[in-house]
């Protein structure tokens, strides 16, 4: 499965405990992610992960064509809830877009976690017959 990572600033830290506490799941999986995100993943986990452009150059936009082009097959986006960020209304078409295409999506860490067993127990395997 391709899975995106997107982290506010404020959330990486958590992104990052999240891809250590799953890397043995996400290894086993395609994993790309905006520009600084997809840094510090790769740092901390060792993980390989396909860099886009930071969040604020378009490369929430460059995931966000990748899903128009049903190339995403799950969207990780830990958004900060208290502070409004200047590119909010491409943050907004990413959810879009996701609901556009049925990608699933997690916006916290709770939900990441369900997304993330269920795509262990084979419950995103629809996917790859829909491609
Ligand atoms: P970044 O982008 O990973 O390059 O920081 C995330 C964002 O949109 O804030």
């Amino acid at each position: 499965m391709n899975i995106a990572l997107i982290a506010h600033d404020e959330k990486k830290e958590l992104m990052i405990q999240f891809c250590i506490a799953y890397c043995g799941i996400l290894s086993r999986n395609n994993l790309c992610a905006t520009g600084t995100t997809g840094k510090i993943v790769s740092e901390a986990t060792g993980l390989k992960v396909t860099g886009f452009l930071a969040g604020s150059q378009g490369g929430d936009q460059q995931i966000a064509a990748r899903i128009a082009w049903n190339e995403i097959d799950m969207l990780l986006f830990f958004r900060d809830p208290l502070n409004p960020k200047p590119n909010e209304p491409s943050d907004i078409n990413l959810l879009r877009l996701c609901d556009m295409h049925n990608i699933p999506v997690a916006t916290n860490i709770a939900t990441a976690e369900v997304l993330i067993h269920g795509l262990e127990r084979g419950d995103l395997d629809w996917r790859n017959i829909i491609k």
